[in-house]
């Protein structure tokens, strides 16, 4: 979807509030993971070591967390120059630390207020920052380690991206990972009946009030189109459009 730019400016805040390291960065290494993905030049494939058991408890490990760590870093200029050349995107981009900070400190500081204690404020910093942030990096995580190693796999993509239900509700819906790499641009990931997806739910309040425009739904026909033809299900519906 497009957002109008005040939706985009405070997307752009909420998400460097993540802590998940500046914006223009963040966007590089996810355009080229899907340019790659799970292929040479893939910043976090679990496939990386090969297809061994060891090589792949390896590559798990370097998909989850030890790829932050890389010193060959992905060049933004190439991957992102749309983001660099939007002003308010690029100042936010630089000001990571001071909403990374922002983000570390206000729990601390509603905890205190609230309460009118120094407990309040520890146990706001504890729970609101440290659990809150260790509990959100290990599900983003999740999505480039597990679910490019495990899961269903009903549509057609390049890689090994699976759906893994379990982390449905709290990856708020990106764990239908196999739809997210076989229909990048969808802005629904869970598109089977009961495919929770509170992304999607949001994009969709957001097109309601007029702050997203140009959203791409997945059409039935669209979906049925990227179906793998070894999967259960649409399999003549597949091979149709094949043919077609
Ligand atoms: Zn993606
Ligand atoms: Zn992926």
């Amino acid at each position: 979807f497009k957002a109008k730019r005040p939706l985009r400016i405070a997307l752009a805040i909420a998400g460097s509030m993540a802590v998940e390291g500046p914006l223009v960065r963040w966007v590089a290494d996810h355009r080229k993971h899907h340019k790659f993905s799970d292929a040479e030049g893939d910043p976090h494939s679990p496939w990386r070591f090969g297809e061994t058991v060891p090589a792949l408890m390896k590559g798990l490990w370097w998909a989850h967390i030890a790829w932050m760590f890389d010193e060959e870093q992905t060049p933004q200029d190439k991957y992102a120059p749309d983001l660099i050349k939007d002003k308010a995107i690029r100042t936010i981009s630089r000001q990571f630390l001071l909403w990374a900070g922002l983000s570390l400190t206000l729990p601390a500081l509603i905890g205190g207020l609230v309460t009118m204690s120094w407990w309040g404020a520890f146990t706001g910093f504890f729970w609101g920052s440290l659990v809150r942030v260790a509990l959100l990096h290990h599900v983003t995580w999740s999505i480039n380690s597990i679910c490019h190693a495990v899961g269903k796999r009903p549509f057609k993509s390049r890689d090994r991206s699976g759906n893994v239900w379990w982390l449905a509700v709290l990856s708020c819906g990106e764990s239908w990972h196999n739809l997210h790499h076989a229909d990048p641009t969808s802005a629904r990931h869970g598109v089977e009946r009961g495919q929770v997806d509170s992304s999607a739910r949001l994009i969709r309040w957001f097109e309601m009030l007029g702050w997203a425009y140009d959203v791409r739904w997945p059409s039935r026909s669209r979906i049925d189109s990227r179906r793998n033809p070894d999967g259960k299900g649409s399999r003549r519906k597949a091979e149709a459009a094949d043919a077609a």
